[in-house]
């Protein structure tokens, strides 16, 4: 595959830096990023990752654009209030790219489709707004062998992670075996969230998976960030692999998706 003069272009910036050059761009070109929920964290990430020339990038959501929505959710506009988000989300990284083939799937990840979506993509990234989706992310990454950059936000506080057990690392029930009690943690609805915050988190988490496509940096795969918006403050924690792992560990007891992932409540 060879540039056009005007993808040599648009590329640049990237071209001119030793690190990523005219063989990382092309490996941008090539990969496939599966973008989990089109919201807060997936709008600013799928922005970015269309900017920066990831060929092919699938948004998965099964809502409409809501007018609260707008506060956070950068890929959509007023325009598009009542607009699946990802038809919205389509149409607006196609007018930032068009050498991106975005592939939409109007629903929501479930236990019956996750596996039917994960085979087409490279790496996989979670913008999910609640527990249930991202255990459930978590753990079909982990069967599908499929690198998983996990983001979240909660009020003025976001983390973030990359999960890569298939390379031996942790996966996130080493971190967190198993979902909250129902009802403990409130969802963004009820706790709020500051807007910007999704930006920053979603981007980080496209700055991850151009990392990962790359193969440049340090990974955060044995590590969390966390980013406090009021304190401004990064902290990245040690992330260990956790022995008796009931995913990842060597006596599993989750061995496919058929456990129960409803949990009521949301971060
Ligand atoms: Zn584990």
């Amino acid at each position: 595959m060879e540039f056009t003069d005007a993808q040599v272009q648009r590329y640049s910036r990237h071209i001119i830096l030793p690190e990523v050059g005219g063989k990382g761009q092309k490996k941008l070109s090539q990969a496939k990023v599966l973008v989990i929920g089109a919201g807060g964290l997936g709008s600013p990430a799928a922005l970015y990752l269309a900017a920066a020339g990831v060929g092919t990038i699938g948004l998965v959501d099964g809502d409409v654009v809501d007018l609260s929505n707008l506060q956070r959710q950068i890929l959509h506009s007023t325009a598009t209030v009542g607009v699946p988000k990802v038809e919205s989300g389509r149409r607006t990284l196609a007018a930032l790219n068009p050498d991106v083939t975005v592939k939409t799937y109007q629903e929501n990840v479930g236990p019956d489709n996750i596996m039917r979506l994960l085979p087409d993509y490279d790496i996989v990234l979670d913008g999910s707004d609640n527990f249930t989706t991202r255990f459930l992310v978590n753990d079909a990454c982990f069967f599908a062998k499929k690198t998983l950059i996990s983001g979240s936000i909660f009020r003025f506080e976001g983390q973030l992670t990359t999960i890569k057990p298939h390379q031996g690392y942790p996966c996130y029930r080493c971190l967190y075996p198993e979902p909250p009690p129902a009802g403990l943690v409130p969802n963004c609805q009820e706790a709020g969230v500051l807007g910007v915050l999704a930006g920053t988190i979603g981007v980080l988490q496209a700055a991850e998976a151009i990392k990962e496509i790359l193969g440049i940096g340090e990974t955060l795969a044995d590590r969390l960030l966390i980013y406090d918006a009021l304190e401004m403050t990064f902290r990245k924690l040690a992330r260990p692999k956790a022995p008796d792992c009931p995913l990842c560990g060597p006596h599993p007891t989750i061995t496919d998706l058929r456990g129960d992932y409803t949990v009521s409540c949301s971060i």
